[in-house]
């Protein structure tokens, strides 16, 4: 029998998890039955939530979500290629974000990359939607480290989270 369920992985570091994220989440969990949301270790990036940290985020703010017109979704930790991952999820497709210029080039690469390892899973991009276009954890960790108030680019749960490792406890009572 043919399949007829639908299945991405969306995968990234989520360090933190930004609205941004999300509204990719949300978009992509409504034209795919089942959505898995690969945390990769990414130790590279030298992230400043621990693996376990960042599933837990991400998962936090999946069990935020009422749409009734999303399909399931999954929140996994993984340490392997994004390819056989992918593979082992059975997946149709990886989802990915983009943003304006910033993110084509990499992107592109990947893609590229990918498709050779195999070209039956497709690379599906949404485009950040113009709200979250200048939305990147990067910059959210520069801002927090420095201060500043994120409270426009990502949840109060994360936004919490993200001050309190910086030890930016005055700045939650602040903003609460
Ligand atoms: P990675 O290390 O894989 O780039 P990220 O967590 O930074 O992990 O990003 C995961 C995915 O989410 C990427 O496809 C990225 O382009 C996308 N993304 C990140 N921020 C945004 C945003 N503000 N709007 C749309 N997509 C985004």
């Amino acid at each position: 029998m043919a399949k007829t369920e639908r299945i991405g992985v969306y995968p990234g570091t989520f360090d933190p998890t930004t609205n941004g994220h999300m509204d990719i989440i949300k978009r992509g969990a409504r034209v795919l039955d089942r959505l898995v949301i690969g945390v990769a270790v990414n130790a590279g990036k030298g992230p400043l939530f621990s693996l376990d940290e960042r599933v837990e985020m991400v998962r936090d703010e999946v069990a935020t979500l009422k749409d009734p017109k999303i399909g399931e979704i999954e929140v996994k930790p993984f340490n392997s290629l994004l390819m056989q991952f992918a593979e082992a999820e059975n997946a149709d497709c990886i989802l990915r974000g983009l943003r304006a210029v910033s993110d084509f080039d990499y992107e592109f690469q990947m893609a590229g990359m990918n498709a050779r390892l195999n070209p039956d899973i497709e690379i599906l991009f949404l485009m950040a939607s113009e709200r979250h276009q200048f939305i990147a954890s990067r910059l959210v960790k520069e801002i927090a480290a420095l201060g500043g108030d994120i409270s426009s680019f990502v949840s109060a749960t994360v936004a919490r989270r993200v001050n309190e490792r910086y030890g930016r406890l005055d700045l939650q009572a602040v903003n609460e």
